[in-house]
């Protein structure tokens, strides 16, 4: 009974009763009036929660990575707001649930649609400062010329305008694709470009772009083509793992991080820039071998479940965040434009955001909570779970799955299979795998939970925009 009301109250928690989270910590303070912090945000691809050396990852290794978590912080709890690639992007960079702003799946070369010009991104916003800002990689918010990057913030872009297996050597849909184009700025600048070079040039961009704005405050947004499918390398990695290909990749993007982090120390830059480490969902686990891993979590990438959605994340920020630290609390991409306002001193858009600062859990702030009462798991448009505390709720939905068959091999993947759940209570406490189904023991708690996601689901509902499009 004692734990029952325990977890009620855990279930149960309000912005009321995190508002002691909300004290703003003191090192900001000091901070007011002295230079912006330089924001690096480093997003890679289909990465799985334990594709990390510091998560558990087997076969390769993350030197640097490790290196950066063990001088910042590490989240053990941390989401993106949909499991696939271009809805992630879209909530990162606006601090919506992307449901919110109408921008679902992942866009790709006949979509008419992407982010609309009502939505303000974190570049337009550190833009109230004079910010440099830069996207280095994919982009995936829409791929006609309204939609890209330079019209939404930043001052340059190099990369791929959506996923990288857009292209005519989709292993399942041969021919079914155009040339996939490498843009800088607005002007396609080559067709089905050599992808095993892909890692190299983000980063040698990025590199240049630090050392070219060093005198100023930036916000570098690298967004990695890898370890999305289809897998490349350069020579410099190829055969560097014991795992293989996948590896192999991470591991390239591993030395990506160690020469991005090298680069704002040469500059003197370490104490005045923050970075920030996670991926856009969790592996896409029909590939198999060129998959990656969110063990112990359930399922991966397309599913609500925690493999596609839990992340691994990993920020850095010498003598303002905490070095060692690991945060339990629970997050998502959703409330890094809130805390960047709050760090840069920013005016946050007038329009509704779903983000909170984060800021006190990265500070290390004593006894410091989510201010959120609950994270939305939704797929497009349905809510498909609510986690409050240690409990998350799946509401009746269908998801795909291996069902316990291998995976693909050699960037060809295996067919998943379409499963169902019913009403599903887990304790993410206890269950991180969310394999015992409590909701029968504490009915209570799926009701609260329950009525506290149909309550979120009708404001959104309510209160949502569009996504900008272009009619042909
Ligand atoms: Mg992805």
């Amino acid at each position: 009974m004692f734990q029952q009301k325990c977890n009620r109250r855990d279930c149960l928690k309000t912005l009321t009763l995190s508002a002691s989270a909300m004290a703003i910590p003191p090192i900001i303070q000091a901070a007011a009036g002295s230079r912006k912090p330089n924001i690096v945000l480093i997003f890679t691809d289909d990465q799985g929660y334990a594709d990390l050396g510091l998560y558990g990852a087997r076969g390769f290794t993350t030197p640097h990575l490790d290196q950066m978590g063990r001088e910042g912080i590490r989240f053990t709890d941390f989401h993106v707001a949909q499991p696939v690639c271009g809805a992630s992007r879209a909530a990162l960079l606006t601090g919506c649930y992307p449901n919110r702003i109408g921008m679902l799946g992942a866009p790709s070369h006949n979509s008419n649609h992407g982010i609309s010009d009502g939505e303000m991104t974190i570049a337009e916003m550190l833009k109230q400062h004079d910010y440099a800002a830069a996207i280095f990689g994919k982009w995936h918010l829409g791929h006609h010329p309204p939609f890209l990057p330079t019209r939404h913030g930043f001052d340059e872009y190099f990369g791929l305008p959506y996923s990288n297996d857009m292209w005519p050597f989709h292993p399942e849909n041969p021919g079914g694709y155009p040339p996939l184009p490498l843009i800088e700025g607005e002007t396609v600048i080559q067709e089905n470009p050599d992808q095993a070079k892909l890692t190299t040039w983000y980063t040698e961009r990025a590199v240049d772009f630090i050392e070219r704005n060093q005198d100023k405050p930036f916000f570098l947004y690298v967004a990695h083509s890898m370890p999305h499918v289809p897998l490349f390398v350069s020579r410099k990695f190829k055969g560097k793992s014991e795992q293989g290909m996948y590896g192999d990749v991470i591991m390239e993007i591993d030395w990506s991080v160690g020469q991005i982090l090298a680069a704002v120390k040469q500059c003197g830059l370490d104490n005045d820039t923050l970075v920030i480490f996670t991926s856009d969902n969790g592996p896409w686990l029909s590939y198999g071998d060129h998959a990656g891993c969110a063990l112990p979590l359930r399922e991966g990438k397309g599913t609500t479940w925690d493999g596609g959605q839990r992340v691994p994340c990993i920020m850095r920020w010498p003598g303002k965040i905490p070095a060692g630290a690991v945060c339990d609390e629970p997050a998502m991409t959703i409330d890094i434009l809130p805390t960047l306002a709050e760090l840069a001193d920013c005016r946050l858009p007038d329009h509704v955001i779903d983000g909170k600062s984060i800021w006190p859990l990265m500070a290390g702030a004593p006894n410091a909570e989510t201010l959120h009462d609950a994270l939305y798991f939704y797929w497009n448009d349905n809510l498909e779970a609510v986690r409050s505390g240690r409990w998350k709720l799946h509401f009746p939905h269908k998801y795909r799955t291996l069902a316990g068959k291998p995976g693909g091999v050699g960037g060809v993947p295996a067919k998943y299979e379409q499963a169902e759940t019913g009403i599903a209570l887990y304790d993410m406490k206890t269950d991180i795998g969310e394999q015992t189904n409590l909701a029968e023991r504490y009915p209570d708690i799926v009701n609260c939970l329950a009525e506290r996601g149909k309550r979120f689901d009708e404001q959104l509902k309510q209160t949502k925009r569009q996504a900008g499009k272009i009619h042909p």
